[in-house]
């Protein structure tokens, strides 16, 4: 009964067991239903899809965006080609602090923007209400978005904090590109560009928010780049499962490596 499982799927993955193709192959997960009744719903294809389809883009749209606003994006590409301090623990400060940033960021944000997104909402029950048409599909969308950014603030942070841990264990493994250090970074990276998708998402529905939104965005780019320079392999890292199928899996689609 044990073989279905796939070995060390959830060594790897974002711990959104609600939105995984991997349920039934999980032993962690099979593991936690035990102890609880909550059944989770089926990982929905369209979803990833949707938020893939807009981070594909997403970064030449920045671009774009930061030249129409005279930013040139040049000069921040150049602020990440500084060397990374070789000193673990300085690493882990810094990109802490850039994480952390961002996780609050977020949440200013959020709190900034409550009102709106609860008129929003009593106005899409009015009208269903009133039997007047809406667009409960790109609302829907939206929430989703919202939810994808609230599900990986922290998680940036934490895994880009472990991937940094683990770089002074490196040579441990038999095969190095198969470190921790490289299998953290690799998914805080998806987590970074899902999250930038998602932003993208928002900017749809709040056009005049484009520009703080632009800075987010810009904010997240450059813990993707400085993520990059520290872990030149981790697009290398094999994720067991999602890397293996991806015939299967909507979330191996989405994953551009
Ligand atoms: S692999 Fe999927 S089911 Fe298992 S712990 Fe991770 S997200 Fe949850």
């Amino acid at each position: 009964m044990e073989e279905h499982f796939i070995p060390g799927v959830h060594n790897y993955c974002d711990r959104w067991c609600e939105r995984c193709p991997f349920t039934a192959r999980c032993r962690v997960y099979a593991n936690e239903q035990e102890f609880s009744e909550e059944t989770a719903d089926p990982a929905d294809p369209a979803f990833w899809q949707n938020i893939k389809k807009n981070f594909e883009g997403v970064l030449e749209m920045l671009d774009k965006m930061m030249a129409d606003m005279g930013i040139d994006p040049d000069e921040i590409a150049d602020e990440n080609k500084e060397k990374p301090d070789p000193n673990i623990q300085a690493l882990e400060r810094d990109m802490r602090d850039k994480t952390m940033q961002y996780a609050n960021t977020v949440n200013d944000f959020f709190e900034r923007n409550a009102s709106y997104f609860e008129f929003k909402s009593e106005e899409l029950e009015e009208q269903i209400e009133d039997g007047l048409p809406v667009d409960v599909e790109s609302w829907q969308f939206f929430q989703d978005a919202v939810d994808v950014i609230r599900w990986y603030q922290y998680f940036i942070s934490a895994k880009i904090h472990r991937a940094i841990g683990s770089l002074e264990h490196m040579e441990e493994f038999d095969n190095p590109m198969q470190s921790d250090s490289n299998g953290s970074a690799k998914i805080a990276k998806i987590a970074i560009e899902r999250s930038l998708g998602a932003w993208e998402v928002i900017c749809q529905q709040l056009a005049e928010k484009k520009e703080e939104i632009l800075t987010i965005q810009q904010q997240l780019q450059k813990i993707r780049a400085e993520l990059d320079q520290l872990f030149p392999n981790l697009n290398n890292f094999h994720r067991p499962g999602f890397d293996d199928e991806p015939d299967n899996t909507v979330r191996l689609e989405f994953n551009p490596n």
